[in-house]
Protein backbone atom coordinates (compact mmCIF):
# COMPACT_ATOMS: atom_id res chain seq x y z
CA UNK A 1 0.00 0.00 0.00
CA UNK A 2 1.34 3.34 -1.39
CA UNK A 3 0.48 7.05 -0.39
CA UNK A 4 1.37 9.85 -2.78
CA UNK A 5 0.82 13.06 -2.13
CA UNK A 6 1.48 15.18 -5.05
CA UNK A 7 1.56 19.45 -4.72
CA UNK A 8 -1.17 19.65 -1.47
CA UNK A 9 -2.11 22.95 -0.49
CA UNK A 10 -4.40 23.44 2.68
CA UNK A 11 -4.81 27.07 3.02
CA UNK A 12 -6.91 28.42 5.74
CA UNK A 13 -8.67 32.18 5.82
CA UNK A 14 -8.51 33.95 9.06
CA UNK A 15 -9.90 37.17 8.97
CA UNK A 16 -8.39 38.77 5.87
CA UNK A 17 -5.60 36.49 5.78
CA UNK A 18 -4.91 33.15 4.03
CA UNK A 19 -2.45 30.96 5.82
CA UNK A 20 -0.97 28.23 4.11
CA UNK A 21 -0.87 25.17 6.40
CA UNK A 22 0.54 22.85 4.12
CA UNK A 23 2.24 24.67 0.82
CA UNK A 24 3.29 22.50 -1.99
CA UNK A 25 3.98 19.37 -0.01
CA UNK A 26 5.27 16.14 -2.22
CA UNK A 27 5.46 12.54 -0.24
CA UNK A 28 5.40 8.99 -0.80
CA UNK A 29 4.79 6.73 2.00
CA UNK A 30 4.82 2.98 1.76
CA UNK A 31 3.61 0.16 3.88
CA UNK A 32 5.75 -1.37 6.02
CA UNK A 33 7.44 1.99 7.77
CA UNK A 34 7.02 3.35 10.68
CA UNK A 35 7.06 7.53 9.43
CA UNK A 36 7.23 10.47 12.18
CA UNK A 37 6.21 14.08 11.56
CA UNK A 38 8.20 16.47 13.40
CA UNK A 39 7.94 20.21 13.17
CA UNK A 40 7.61 23.17 15.66
CA UNK A 41 3.93 24.61 16.67
CA UNK A 42 1.54 25.86 13.53
CA UNK A 43 4.57 23.70 10.89
CA UNK A 44 1.27 21.76 9.60
CA UNK A 45 1.24 18.56 11.23
CA UNK A 46 -2.64 18.45 12.25
CA UNK A 47 -3.10 19.58 8.91
CA UNK A 48 -1.23 16.58 7.60
CA UNK A 49 -2.46 14.12 9.85
CA UNK A 50 -6.18 15.11 9.20
CA UNK A 51 -5.50 14.89 5.08
CA UNK A 52 -3.88 11.39 5.08
CA UNK A 53 -7.16 10.62 7.30
CA UNK A 54 -10.07 12.04 5.00
CA UNK A 55 -11.07 14.01 8.27
CA UNK A 56 -10.29 17.28 5.84
CA UNK A 57 -9.47 17.82 1.87
CA UNK A 58 -6.81 19.72 -0.07
CA UNK A 59 -8.11 23.29 -1.62
CA UNK A 60 -5.53 21.48 -4.63
CA UNK A 61 -3.25 18.44 -5.43
CA UNK A 62 -3.66 14.69 -5.31
CA UNK A 63 -3.79 12.35 -2.58
CA UNK A 64 -3.31 9.32 -4.01
CA UNK A 65 -4.24 5.91 -1.36
CA UNK A 66 -3.17 2.81 -2.66
CA UNK A 67 -4.03 4.47 -6.27
CA UNK A 68 -7.10 5.73 -5.22
CA UNK A 69 -7.47 9.36 -5.53
CA UNK A 70 -8.89 10.87 -2.00
CA UNK A 71 -8.52 14.09 -2.23
CA UNK A 72 -12.10 15.21 -3.00
CA UNK A 73 -14.09 12.58 -1.59
CA UNK A 74 -17.53 13.50 -0.69
CA UNK A 75 -18.50 13.21 3.43
CA UNK A 76 -19.93 10.27 3.27
CA UNK A 77 -17.14 8.33 0.95
CA UNK A 78 -14.67 10.21 3.44
CA UNK A 79 -16.41 8.51 6.23
CA UNK A 80 -16.48 5.09 4.58
CA UNK A 81 -12.85 5.47 4.07
CA UNK A 82 -11.64 6.47 7.62
CA UNK A 83 -13.85 3.61 9.21
CA UNK A 84 -12.12 0.77 6.99
CA UNK A 85 -8.96 2.81 5.61
CA UNK A 86 -7.42 4.21 8.84
CA UNK A 87 -6.82 3.67 12.64
CA UNK A 88 -6.29 6.21 14.62
CA UNK A 89 -4.30 6.49 17.89
CA UNK A 90 -4.74 9.66 20.33
CA UNK A 91 -2.23 11.14 23.07
CA UNK A 92 -5.35 11.23 25.73
CA UNK A 93 -6.40 7.17 24.29
CA UNK A 94 -10.23 8.18 23.68
CA UNK A 95 -11.28 4.77 25.14
CA UNK A 96 -14.81 4.97 26.17
CA UNK A 97 -15.08 4.88 30.09
CA UNK A 98 -17.96 2.35 30.46
CA UNK A 99 -16.88 -0.22 27.79
CA UNK A 100 -14.77 -3.12 29.00
CA UNK A 101 -10.87 -3.18 27.49
CA UNK A 102 -12.30 -5.84 24.67
CA UNK A 103 -15.39 -4.19 24.03
CA UNK A 104 -13.13 -0.82 23.56
CA UNK A 105 -10.99 -2.69 20.92
CA UNK A 106 -14.18 -3.84 19.04
CA UNK A 107 -16.06 -0.40 18.84
CA UNK A 108 -14.93 -0.01 15.25
CA UNK A 109 -16.67 -2.46 14.26
CA UNK A 110 -19.58 -1.14 16.06
CA UNK A 111 -19.31 1.96 14.47
CA UNK A 112 -19.41 0.24 11.13
CA UNK A 113 -22.60 -1.33 12.15
CA UNK A 114 -22.02 -4.98 13.41
CA UNK A 115 -22.70 -6.58 16.86
CA UNK A 116 -20.25 -5.66 19.48
CA UNK A 117 -20.29 -9.75 20.45
CA UNK A 118 -19.51 -10.72 17.19
CA UNK A 119 -16.20 -9.39 17.19
CA UNK A 120 -15.06 -10.13 20.85
CA UNK A 121 -12.99 -13.07 19.19
CA UNK A 122 -11.18 -10.68 16.91
CA UNK A 123 -11.06 -8.14 19.83
CA UNK A 124 -9.33 -10.67 21.90
CA UNK A 125 -6.73 -11.77 19.84
CA UNK A 126 -5.83 -8.06 19.02
CA UNK A 127 -5.48 -7.82 23.30
CA UNK A 128 -3.09 -10.81 23.29
CA UNK A 129 -0.85 -8.89 20.37
CA UNK A 130 -0.38 -6.00 22.27
CA UNK A 131 0.02 -8.00 25.64
CA UNK A 132 -3.00 -7.13 27.31
CA UNK A 133 -5.07 -10.22 27.50
CA UNK A 134 -5.65 -11.09 30.88
CA UNK A 135 -7.17 -7.04 30.89
CA UNK A 136 -10.05 -7.78 28.29
CA UNK A 137 -12.84 -7.17 31.34
CA UNK A 138 -10.76 -4.47 32.36
CA UNK A 139 -12.65 -1.02 31.95
CA UNK A 140 -10.40 1.61 31.06
CA UNK A 141 -10.20 3.73 34.58
CA UNK A 142 -8.60 -0.07 35.85
CA UNK A 143 -5.83 0.24 33.46
CA UNK A 144 -2.72 2.10 33.60
CA UNK A 145 -1.88 4.68 31.05
CA UNK A 146 0.49 2.29 28.95
CA UNK A 147 -2.19 -0.32 28.62
CA UNK A 148 -4.81 1.80 27.85
CA UNK A 149 -2.69 2.90 24.83
CA UNK A 150 -1.93 -0.45 24.17
CA UNK A 151 -6.17 -1.51 24.19
CA UNK A 152 -6.49 1.85 21.37
CA UNK A 153 -3.30 0.47 19.70
CA UNK A 154 -5.34 -2.90 19.07
CA UNK A 155 -9.13 -0.83 18.62
CA UNK A 156 -6.68 0.77 15.62
CA UNK A 157 -6.04 -3.19 14.03
CA UNK A 158 -9.55 -4.00 14.47
CA UNK A 159 -10.41 -3.18 10.79
CA UNK A 160 -6.98 -4.04 9.29
CA UNK A 161 -6.05 -0.87 8.21
CA UNK A 162 -3.28 0.08 6.25
CA UNK A 163 -3.13 3.02 7.79
CA UNK A 164 -2.83 4.19 11.29
CA UNK A 165 -2.17 7.31 12.26
CA UNK A 166 -1.10 8.25 15.61
CA UNK A 167 -1.11 11.71 17.02
CA UNK A 168 1.25 12.48 20.15
CA UNK A 169 1.07 8.91 21.11
CA UNK A 170 3.66 9.11 23.73
CA UNK A 171 2.58 12.54 24.65
CA UNK A 172 0.64 11.62 27.59
CA UNK A 173 3.26 8.43 29.37
CA UNK A 174 5.87 8.20 30.87
CA UNK A 175 9.39 7.86 29.17
CA UNK A 176 9.54 4.27 29.44
CA UNK A 177 6.26 3.35 28.78
CA UNK A 178 6.95 5.66 25.72
CA UNK A 179 9.25 3.31 24.40
CA UNK A 180 7.33 0.47 24.95
CA UNK A 181 3.90 1.75 22.61
CA UNK A 182 6.74 3.06 20.63
CA UNK A 183 8.65 -0.17 20.13
CA UNK A 184 4.58 -1.58 19.86
CA UNK A 185 4.40 0.54 16.88
CA UNK A 186 7.20 -0.44 15.44
CA UNK A 187 6.13 -4.16 15.14
CA UNK A 188 2.85 -3.09 13.86
CA UNK A 189 4.28 -1.44 10.85
CA UNK A 190 7.09 -4.31 10.54
CA UNK A 191 4.35 -7.18 10.57
CA UNK A 192 5.08 -9.79 8.03
CA UNK A 193 2.78 -10.34 5.60
CA UNK A 194 1.11 -6.58 5.90
CA UNK A 195 1.69 -3.82 3.92
CA UNK A 196 0.60 -1.31 6.71
CA UNK A 197 1.96 2.22 7.67
CA UNK A 198 2.36 3.75 10.83
CA UNK A 199 2.19 7.78 10.43
CA UNK A 200 2.81 9.44 13.83
CA UNK A 201 2.87 13.26 14.72
CA UNK A 202 5.26 14.38 17.61
CA UNK A 203 7.06 16.55 19.44
CA UNK A 204 9.21 14.21 20.92
CA UNK A 205 12.44 13.87 19.16
CA UNK A 206 13.46 10.66 20.93
CA UNK A 207 10.36 8.78 20.11
CA UNK A 208 10.75 10.06 16.31
CA UNK A 209 14.29 8.78 15.98
CA UNK A 210 12.99 5.48 17.38
CA UNK A 211 11.19 5.73 14.31
CA UNK A 212 12.63 4.68 9.90
CA UNK A 213 11.91 7.97 8.57
CA UNK A 214 11.41 11.44 10.23
CA UNK A 215 9.66 13.74 8.31
CA UNK A 216 9.88 17.46 9.34
CA UNK A 217 7.86 20.27 8.60
CA UNK A 218 8.11 23.57 8.72
CA UNK A 219 5.58 26.31 7.66
CA UNK A 220 3.76 24.21 5.85
CA UNK A 221 6.60 22.68 3.57
CA UNK A 222 9.03 19.42 4.29
CA UNK A 223 12.04 20.62 5.64
CA UNK A 224 13.63 17.51 5.85
CA UNK A 225 13.20 13.82 5.14
CA UNK A 226 15.63 11.68 6.39
CA UNK A 227 15.46 7.46 6.50
CA UNK A 228 17.29 5.96 9.33
CA UNK A 229 20.03 4.33 8.79
CA UNK A 230 19.81 1.65 11.36
CA UNK A 231 16.54 0.38 10.50
CA UNK A 232 15.29 -1.19 6.87
P1 LIG B 1 0.84 21.90 13.83
O1 LIG B 1 0.00 20.68 14.00
O2 LIG B 1 2.19 21.62 13.26
O3 LIG B 1 0.92 22.74 15.07
P2 LIG B 1 -1.38 22.88 12.24
O4 LIG B 1 -1.57 21.97 11.09
O5 LIG B 1 -2.31 22.75 13.39
O6 LIG B 1 0.14 22.83 12.72
O7 LIG B 1 -1.48 24.40 11.73
C1 LIG B 1 -0.77 24.89 10.59
C2 LIG B 1 -1.19 26.34 10.35
O8 LIG B 1 -2.55 26.40 9.97
C3 LIG B 1 -1.06 27.23 11.59
O9 LIG B 1 -0.68 28.53 11.14
C4 LIG B 1 -2.47 27.24 12.13
O10 LIG B 1 -2.70 28.41 12.87
C5 LIG B 1 -3.31 27.16 10.88
N1 LIG B 1 -4.59 26.47 11.12
C6 LIG B 1 -4.74 25.18 11.42
N2 LIG B 1 -6.03 24.86 11.56
C7 LIG B 1 -6.73 25.98 11.32
C8 LIG B 1 -8.12 26.32 11.31
N3 LIG B 1 -9.05 25.39 11.54
N4 LIG B 1 -8.47 27.60 11.03
C9 LIG B 1 -7.52 28.52 10.78
N5 LIG B 1 -6.19 28.28 10.78
C10 LIG B 1 -5.79 27.05 11.04
P1 LIG C 1 -18.86 8.67 10.81
O1 LIG C 1 -18.79 9.86 9.89
O2 LIG C 1 -18.99 7.36 10.15
O3 LIG C 1 -19.82 8.88 11.96
P2 LIG C 1 -16.56 9.73 12.05
O4 LIG C 1 -16.24 10.69 10.97
O5 LIG C 1 -17.18 10.28 13.30
O6 LIG C 1 -17.44 8.56 11.47
O7 LIG C 1 -15.26 8.94 12.46
C1 LIG C 1 -14.66 7.99 11.63
C2 LIG C 1 -13.30 7.69 12.18
O8 LIG C 1 -12.53 8.89 12.20
C3 LIG C 1 -13.33 7.19 13.60
O9 LIG C 1 -12.45 6.10 13.73
C4 LIG C 1 -12.90 8.34 14.46
O10 LIG C 1 -12.14 7.92 15.55
C5 LIG C 1 -12.05 9.14 13.50
N1 LIG C 1 -12.17 10.58 13.79
C6 LIG C 1 -13.29 11.32 13.75
N2 LIG C 1 -13.03 12.61 14.05
C7 LIG C 1 -11.70 12.70 14.28
C8 LIG C 1 -10.79 13.77 14.61
N3 LIG C 1 -11.20 15.02 14.79
N4 LIG C 1 -9.48 13.48 14.74
C9 LIG C 1 -9.06 12.24 14.54
N5 LIG C 1 -9.85 11.20 14.23
C10 LIG C 1 -11.15 11.40 14.09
Amino acid sequence: MTIELSDVVREYRVGGQRVRALDGVNLHIDGGNFVSVVGPSGAGKSTFLHLLGALDSPDSGSIKFGGREIANLGDDEQSEFRRHKVGFIFQFFNLLPTMSAWENVAVPKLVDGQPLKKAKPDALRLLGLVGLADRAEHRPSELSGGQMQRVAVARALMMDPPLILADEPTGNLDSKTGTAIMELLADVAHERGTSRAVVMVTHNLEAAAATDRVITLQDGKIESDEYSSARS
